[in-house]
């Protein structure tokens, strides 16, 4: 049944998608029942290699992507990429604390003509495809304004070079960072759409950087610190008319799924191979028992208290 859709037992459907990173992944997320892609991460044109891709081979990896998903929504994120990673003609230093650094969104806002060659590449191949886009690491509204108004020039720059564009794309935000839950109602009058990146949300919100295996215990996004804050954002993204998704490994996780549903979750996007057993799951609960699970948890006080109550929770 991974292809049919994920419908609860009371009959509420919500949009299941995946999470992909390069061309094959894509092809596994439709065989595995996705319906669309809800993050496709870039950085893999970038990676591996030892000067910058142009613009062409931009518009070719994303073309071919899209072609693969043929109408099906495709979410695509701007680079991810900081001081954690050694690319050679990017010129990125080595930093102490790259997770705080010049990374995602703050690197690409400060090199607009960089910015600008992936944003035309997108425009160019979004033509006849339900092409969004969406900018990661976003910590302030000045970011946002910046970042559409690069989005904007490219088109610009698209057109004046000849080629149509779409009238209109989707664009959104990943929600990573604190500042943008506890903002949320300011950030949705600017965005069509919000993602919750929960990995890097976990991270910022327990202070526990998700690479140090020391402090990994630290890390579970089921704590009711992030659950709170995921209720926040999708509270301020429905009252703003925005669909609200989560693209972090918890979309994916079976003890989470029925916690994210009861809290009204729209999207959720994962592993290709997570998405059938992840439609299993939200088949059997109906809204109304996830809504009441989800408020339960939210009282709790750790990560194992929200776990063992999901598991002993009886449908
Ligand atoms: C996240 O932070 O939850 C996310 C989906 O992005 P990434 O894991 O690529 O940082
Ligand atoms: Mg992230």
């Amino acid at each position: 049944m991974a292809h049919e859709p994920a419908t609860t037992a009371d009959g509420y459907t919500v949009e299941v998608v995946a999470n992909v990173g390069n061309p094959e992944e894509a092809e596994k997320a439709l065989c595995y029942g996705g319906e669309g892609v809800g993050l496709f991460r870039t950085e893999f044109i970038f990676l591996d290699r030892q000067t910058e891709p142009s613009e062409e081979e931009q518009y070719a990896a994303y073309r071919n992507l899209l072609e693969i998903m043929e109408n099906r929504p495709v979410v695509v994120r701007t680079l991810d990429i900081g001081g954690d990673k050694d690319i050679p003609y990017l010129d990125l230093e080595k930093e102490e604390n790259p997770f705080l650094g010049w990374r995602a969104v703050r690197m690409c806002l400060d090199r607009p003509e960089f910015f600008k060659k992936q944003l035309r590449a997108l425009w160019r191949a979004g033509l006849g495809h339900d092409l969004r886009i969406m900018f990661p690491m976003i910590a302030t509204l000045d970011e946002v304004h910046k970042a559409k108004s690069i989005l904007m020039e490219a088109r610009d720059e698209v057109i004046q070079a000849g080629y149509t564009v779409v009238d209109k794309i989707q664009v959104g935000i990943m929600v990573e960072v604190p500042s943008v839950v506890v903002l949320a109602e300011q950030f949705a009058r600017y965005v069509d759409f919000f993602s919750i990146g929960t990995n890097d949300l976990t991270q910022y919100t327990l202070a526990a950087e998700r690479t140090n295996p020391k402090v990994a215990h630290l890390g579970d996004a089921c704590h009711p610190s992030v659950l709170r804050q995921i209720k926040t954002v999708i509270e301020a993204g429905h009252a703003a008319g925005l669909w609200v998704g989560v693209c972090g490994e918890l979309a994916g996780d079976p003890e989470a799924i029925p916690v994210l549903l009861g809290l009204g979750l729209d999207e959720f996007s994962m592993a290709p191979r997570a998405i059938p057993h992840a439609k299993a799951i939200i088949r059997r609960w109906t809204k109304k028992q996830a809504a009441d699970l989800a408020k339960q948890v939210l009282t709790l006080e750790s990560a194992e208290q929200v776990r063992l109550a999901v598991r002993n929770y009886h449908i």
